[in-house]
């Protein structure tokens, strides 16, 4: 254990804690940033992404996530590959202590939480065979690939309704998948859905597997009422039956949601423990794109870097 007081550690390698690192980095606030158990975060499953700006042409998730963490480490950020396993927020003291994985203890003026979100799936082998071959977690980021083709869209809640909704305007056909004989999702939302006719609900449904080698070319469903199995011509199917904000360790010490997801005070990065901030998916269900959580992460940042001025920390 050292004695050092850092300004500020940041925990999460999305575009939310790779942008807290570079304003807090340029701000001379020397982060350190943990990535976590996967670099770069969701984008890092995400083949082109084409509706972060800057980026006309897109570009690859993981080769964005490169470009972030270099833009960081440019200013000074100290990256390590390490994950954090616990926190302490009430030390009673003006600074909060994390520990690694490896059993390091580890202080901070500020933290920054960035540890994201994760998609749930459905467990199936040949969802993951086929991620990002016709599987995918989110419409809007892949929704364009399959524009004029037909697709499946597993769940009931908004998320689902609003994937569904939003592949109808591409996709001439649009399966929703929904494994009771009622929708989860709001009644405005399960409206849209009704009223798109191209969107056909399949009630008591459930993917049995995903076909194809080595892209998605239909779905096998079964009706758990009936036992009748049917295959649908799909070439993209769209799990989306909720995301898991990865905020377990700070349980007890931060104001979530029933969900999970950080509580923010609106319009800033501040949670309930002051110099402790939090950005990007982890406090978002709702936006969830690579540009508002760079966005809410430079949020954190200049939130953070006016904490320590006002508590006199040079
Ligand atoms: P939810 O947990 O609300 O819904 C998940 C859906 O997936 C449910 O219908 C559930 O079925 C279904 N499901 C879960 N597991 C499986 C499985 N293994 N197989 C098949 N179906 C499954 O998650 P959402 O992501 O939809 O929403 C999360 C939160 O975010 C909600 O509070 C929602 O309101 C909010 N949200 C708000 C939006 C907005 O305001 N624009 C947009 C998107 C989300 P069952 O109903 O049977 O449990």
């Amino acid at each position: 254990m050292s004695n050092k007081i850092h300004k500020c550690i940041i925990i999460g390698s999305g575009p939310a804690g790779y942008t807290a690192a570079i304003y807090a980095a340029r701000a001379n606030m020397n982060p350190v940033l943990f990535t976590g158990p996967e670099p770069g975060g969701q984008l890092i499953t995400t083949t082109d992404v084409e509706n972060y700006p800057g980026y006309p042409g897109g570009i690859g998730g993981p080769e964005m996530m490169e470009e972030f963490r270099q833009q960081a480490e440019r200013f000074g950020t100290d990256v390590r590959y390490e994950m954090i396993a616990k926190v302490d927020f009430k030390t009673g003291k003006n600074y909060h202590t994390i520990w690694t994985d490896g059993g390091d203890e580890l202080h901070a003026y500020t933290i920054i939480i960035s540890t994201g979100a994760s998609a749930k799936y459905l467990g199936l082998e040949s969802e993951k065979r086929l991620m990002n071959n016709g599987v995918s977690a989110c419409a809007v980021c892949d929704g364009f690939f399959y524009r004029g083709k037909e697709v499946a869209v597993v769940g009931g809640g908004d998320t689902a309704a609003e994937e569904a909704t939003y592949l109808a305007k591409l996709c001439p056909k649009v399966h929703l998948l929904v494994r009771r004989d009622e929708l989860r999702a709001s009644k405005i939302m399960q409206e849209r859905v009704f009223k798109m006719e191209n969107i056909i609900v399949h009630w008591n449904t459930q993917a049995e597997e995903i076909l194809g080698d080595t892209k998605v070319n239909g779905v096998r469903v079964v009706n758990s009422k009936t036992g009748e199995k049917t295959v649908l011509p799909v070439e993209g199917f769209f799990v989306a039956i909720g995301h898991k904000p990865n905020t377990d360790i700070f349980k007890g010490f931060i104001t979530m949601d029933e969900t999970g997801y950080i509580k923010t005070v609106p319009g800033t990065a501040h949670t309930n423990i002051p110099g402790v901030f939090a950005s990007g998916d982890a406090q978002d269900n709702v936006y969830r794109q690579a540009v508002t959580a760079a966005g809410t992460g430079c949020m954190a940042a200049l939130d953070a870097e006016r904490y320590l001025v006002a508590e006199g920390i040079e």
